[in-house]
C-alpha cells in the first residue's frame, strides 16, 4: 500500500517557506555553505587615508551582536591609498583594481576583505564587490558632513552587507537589492540620499526576509547586526 501526500505550497506563507529551508538545509543546502572556508579567517575591515579609528570604533560593535561570524573581526593596518589627487578624488577602475590588490598583499589571509577609501567610486555607488578578489571597496565620499546619519551607522552596514558574503552562496546581496526605499537595508539607494532612511530604519522589508529565511539564513541573527546599525544610526538611544 502506498501513500500520496499531498502538500500546498504558498511562497506567501511563513510557515511554507520555513518548511522549504528545513528541507533545504536537510538537503545539504545553503546551511552547509555556512561553514567557513578552511585554513582561512572571517572577515577584515582595511583602512586607507586615515579611516582607521573609525573603522575601529565599529569592529568591537560588530563582534559582540554576532561573535559566531565576527568574533574574530578585526581592522588591519592602513592600506596606502595611492590616489595623488587628494580625498576629493573618483577612483578610476584600475586604481579601484591596484587598491585592492595592495590590500589584498597586505592582508592575504582573510576570507573576506572590506576595504574603505575617502574616494568617490567612477560610477558614484557607494560599494562594489569583486567576487575574484573576494574583497569589496567603500566609499565613504559624502559621509564627511553631507549626511545627518553618523558615519559609524555607513561602516557597520557595509561591514555587514559584504561579511554575510561568509554564509555562502545562499546569501546574495545582488539578488536581494530592490529599487524601492522601502526603510529595508536592501535598499538600492539610487538616490544616495536614501541612504539615511536605510540605515535609521536598520531593518529588513517582509519580502527579503521572507526571501532570507527561504535561503535557510540565520535571520535572527541577521536581525541583531541590523540592530547595531540601527543604534549607530541614532534611532535605538533608548536601549544603550
Ligand atoms: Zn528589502
Amino acid at each position: 500500500m502506498s501513500v500520496v501526500l499531498r502538500l500546498t505550497l504558498r511562497a506567501d506563507d511563513p510557515e511554507t517557506l520555513r518548511l522549504i529551508a528545513r528541507l533545504v538545509r536537510r538537503a545539504g543546502g545553503p546551511a552547509r555553505s555556512r561553514r567557513r572556508p578552511a585554513g582561512r579567517r572571517g572577515v577584515v575591515l582595511v583602512p586607507t587615508d586615515g579611516l582607521g579609528g573609525l573603522l575601529r570604533s565599529v569592529a568591537p560593535r560588530l563582534a559582540a551582536a554576532d561573535p559566531e561570524l565576527f568574533g574574530d573581526l578585526r581592522v588591519a593596518p592602513e592600506v596606502e591609498g595611492g590616489v595623488p589627487d587628494g580625498r576629493s578624488a573618483v577612483l578610476a577602475l584600475r586604481e579601484e583594481a591596484a587598491l585592492l590588490d595592495a590590500a589584498a598583499r597586505a592582508c592575504p589571509e582573510p576570507a573576506v576583505r572590506v576595504v574603505f577609501t575617502p574616494h568617490r567610486l567612477h560610477d558614484n555607488w557607494f560599494s562594489h564587490w569583486d567576487g575574484d578578489r573576494r574583497s569589496a571597496l567603500v566609499s565613504m565620499a559624502d559621509w564627511d558632513g553631507r549626511f545627518s546619519v553618523p558615519p559609524p551607522a555607513f561602516v557597520a552596514y557595509q561591514a555587514v552587507l559584504h561579511g554575510l558574503r561568509l554564509l555562502g552562496a545562499g546569501y546574495d546581496p545582488e539578488g536581494l537589492a530592490h529599487l524601492e526605499t522601502r526603510g529595508c537595508l536592501f535598499d538600492f539607494c539610487r538616490n544616495r540620499p536614501d541612504v539615511e532612511i536605510k540605515l535609521q530604519a536598520g531593518d529588513f522589508c517582509p519580502s527579503c526576509a521572507a526571501a532570507m529565511t527561504a535561503a535557510g539564513l540565520p535571520v535572527r541573527r541577521l536581525l541583531r547586526l541590523a540592530r547595531v546599525i540601527r543604534r549607530l544610526a541614532g534611532t535605538l538611544v533608548s536601549a544603550r
